[in-house]
């Protein structure tokens, strides 16, 4: 799959929409979803041109997936979530029901999340 430049977070990368920004730094940028699916729900995105996990992990060079993940976690730490507990996940492709074809992960947590899809 090519790299969509007008997929919603390639727009809200370039500040052409806004978002609640959770943190930045030169590998990523992490803002809140838009509809939450639980207390902390956080989208972590890497600031390239990546469509999905499969590609990223693929194609980007090892010090950009290090300092993408390590962003991650510090999501994970400025949210609290990290004393808690929480859950990444990314969609990629249909059978995960991917909807923006930006790579990103959900960070989740702020209560019992339940096993798996349970
Ligand atoms: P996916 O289904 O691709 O794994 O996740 C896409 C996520 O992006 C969804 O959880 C959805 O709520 C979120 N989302 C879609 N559009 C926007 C937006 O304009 N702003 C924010 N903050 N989140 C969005």
């Amino acid at each position: 799959m090519s790299y969509d430049n007008n997929n919603i977070f390639a727009k809200i990368l370039r500040g052409e929409i806004p978002c609640n920004k959770a943190y930045e730094d030169d590998f990523a940028l992490a803002f809140h979803d838009i509809t939450p699916s639980a207390p902390v729900h956080v989208l972590v995105i890497p600031k390239g041109e990546y469509t999905s996990f499969d590609d990223f992990t693929a194609s980007a060079p090892a010090t950009t997936i290090h300092g993408f993940f390590a962003a991650v976690q510090k999501v994970a730490q400025k949210t609290g979530v990290d004393k808690t507990g929480y859950r990444i996940i990314s969609n990629h492709g249909a059978d995960a029901s991917q909807s923006v074809p930006h790579f990103h992960v959900h960070v989740l947590g702020g209560k019992p999340m339940g096993h798996l899809l349970a």
